[in-house]
């Protein structure tokens, strides 16, 4: 269990699971850069946060903009959607007669990856609404901008462990206080922040192996 001070932004587990070090730029050296997908996805999710849409659609609740957080996993942040349906396995609300069963439903500008990134933080997602309201969420979705589909995740077990991972290894990460080092991989060429982060420079050898091979070849 965590601190409430010692929370850390729910949306960083999505960057964590994507690169801890892209994650670490962010959160421990505060270093943001945009680019066509951020500015995109800023612009999408304007108008998810937008606290004043909230709809009803018979037995459907549309919630935007909900906040939440988790002692267990140590986050708090803010849900874009949350779908609320009129269910017996479902939780009550104030104001609102009945009980509902809460889903989270996030927004992205692409299209699904092959990495869980995404899926984490739905999970995360899904975890906090459990915590805070105490009914089960098996499910969230996710909202791909550019395919204009829905994917179901499925919160099951195996994903619960990998988000909680996740979440400590980002506590943990930030407890130290130091980025890692950069290390090029596929998804460098669209970080928007791959011009802070320099993950060309990984492949360099350490100035050590130059002077090392110097040395034996008598040039040194
Ligand atoms: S450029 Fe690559 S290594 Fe650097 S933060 Fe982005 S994804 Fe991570």
């Amino acid at each position: 269990m965590y601190s409430a001070d010692d929370y850390l932004p729910l949306s960083g587990v999505q960057h964590f699971a994507y690169c801890p070090r892209q994650w670490a730029l962010i959160h421990i050296e505060h270093y943001w850069a945009d680019n066509g997908r951020t500015v995109d996805g800023v612009n999408m999710h304007e108008r998810c946060h937008d606290e004043l849409l909230r709809e009803r659609r018979g037995n459907l609740l549309i919630v935007r903009g909900l906040r939440v957080s988790s002692s267990v996993l140590g986050i708090f942040g803010v849900c874009d959607v949350v779908e609320f349906r009129k269910c017996d396995a479902g939780t009550s609300l104030q104001g609102e007669e009945g009980l509902w069963l809460p889903t989270p439903v996030e927004y992205k500008r692409g299209r699904a990856k092959c990495g869980y990134e995404d899926m984490v933080q739905v999970c995360a997602q899904a975890m906090c609404l459990e915590e805070m309201l105490g009914c089960d969420v098996e499910r969230g979705y996710l909202f791909y901008g550019e395919t204009k589909r829905r994917v179901e995740v499925v919160c099951d077990g195996d994903l619960r462990t990998t988000t909680k991972k996740t979440a400590d290894a980002m506590h943990r990460l930030f407890a130290r206080g130091l980025s890692p080092r950069a290390k090029l991989r596929p998804g460098c060429g669209s970080c928007s922040l791959a011009d802070l982060c320099l993950p060309e420079l990984s492949k360099t050898r350490p100035v050590s192996e130059y002077i090392a091979d110097l040395t034996a070849s008598g040039d040194a």
